[in-house]
């Protein structure tokens, strides 16, 4: 069968290796998500369950793929950073993308009635998966830093879009106008002086996002872990337990720091 006569065109199927020696930043996206929250009534600007099931899927990815060292959530996304010298799936790049990309998928839809049980899901999500591989640390931050930075713009418009909506009772179309042109400055200033809102004090989930860390208790002698995270900064040591764990329920870890998404705050 292997060997059959039909077996050339195999050949066709090119390798897909990611570049060696570089940080594969993995990062999923739901699918045509603004639909799906529509049909499946999620609480605007923030459903609190669906950002929680959200870090149950990312956290049950992580668990099963220990090379995965580091992850950051908002919206219905999540990016995942690999450790630089993973091999897994001999660093092929399609396998890795579909194959994360379907458990966390499927981690989404398992978990989903925890989060809504009053709530039976309309029609399967989907969610779109790359793979950027970058070459230096000083990416990695620029890279969290980045998707943080995109959190705070968003979750500013939109906490400001629908207290002009639901508060201030004005349509979809005439709060969009209101917000044409604003600055930050502005939407801080509308949010206090007509609703009462300090943005500032609203739940760092929804203004930072989550970031779920690997920590690694260090079970070989000292000296070779030394030697093993002296050679990559960012990686932990292979071996130990771990904070992401099967049977705690997934918490999220708030950044505090844009440019620092290693630290972590209880
Ligand atoms: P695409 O397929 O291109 O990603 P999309 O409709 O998913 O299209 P996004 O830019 O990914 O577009 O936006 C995600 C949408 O889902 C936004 O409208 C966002 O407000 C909404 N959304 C995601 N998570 C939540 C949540 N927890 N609560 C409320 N709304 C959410
Ligand atoms: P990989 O992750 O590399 O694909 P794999 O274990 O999935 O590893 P495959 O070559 O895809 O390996 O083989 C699929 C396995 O699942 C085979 O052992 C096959 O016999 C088994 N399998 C798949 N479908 C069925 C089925 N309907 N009934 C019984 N066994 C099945
Ligand atoms: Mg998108
Ligand atoms: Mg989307
Ligand atoms: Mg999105
Ligand atoms: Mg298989």
């Amino acid at each position: 069968m292997a060997n059959s006569k039909y077996s050339y065109v195999k050949n066709f199927e090119l390798p897909d290796p990611v570049l060696p020696d570089t940080f594969m930043l993995f990062r999923l996206d739901g699918h045509s998500f603004h639909r799906f929250t529509d049909v499946h009534g999620f609480e605007k600007p923030n459903d609190v369950r669906a950002l929680e099931l959200m870090d149950h899927a990312a956290r049950s990815v992580m668990e099963e793929y220990p090379d995965i060292v580091l992850a950051f959530g908002e919206s219905d996304e999540y990016s995942f950073l690999l450790k630089r010298s993973t091999s897994l799936y001999n660093r092929r790049e399609s396998k890795i993308v579909s194959t994360l990309t379907s458990l966390f998928t499927s981690c989404y839809v398992l978990y989903w009635p925890k989060y809504f049980p009053n709530k039976p899901l309309q029609y399967p999500p989907s969610f779109d998966g790359r793979i950027v591989p970058y070459p230096a640390e000083k990416h990695i931050r620029d890279y969290f830093a980045w998707r943080q930075a995109d959190i705070h713009v968003n979750n500013l418009y939109n906490t400001t879009f629908w207290a002009l909506v639901q508060q201030g009772g004005q349509t979809t179309a005439e709060a969009h106008a209101t917000l044409r042109g604003t600055f930050s400055k502005d939407k801080h200033e509308i949010l206090y002086s007509r609703f009462k809102i300090n943005y500032n004090q609203l739940d760092a989930r929804y203004r930072k996002g989550s970031i779920l860390v690997r920590e690694d208790e260090p079970e070989v002698p000292e000296s070779q872990s030394e030697a093993r995270s002296e050679a990559q900064a960012p990686e932990g040591p292979t071996t130990g337990t771990t904070t992401v764990s099967a049977d705690a329920t997934p918490s999220s870890v708030v950044l505090t720091e844009p440019a620092q998404p290693k630290e972590k705050k209880n």
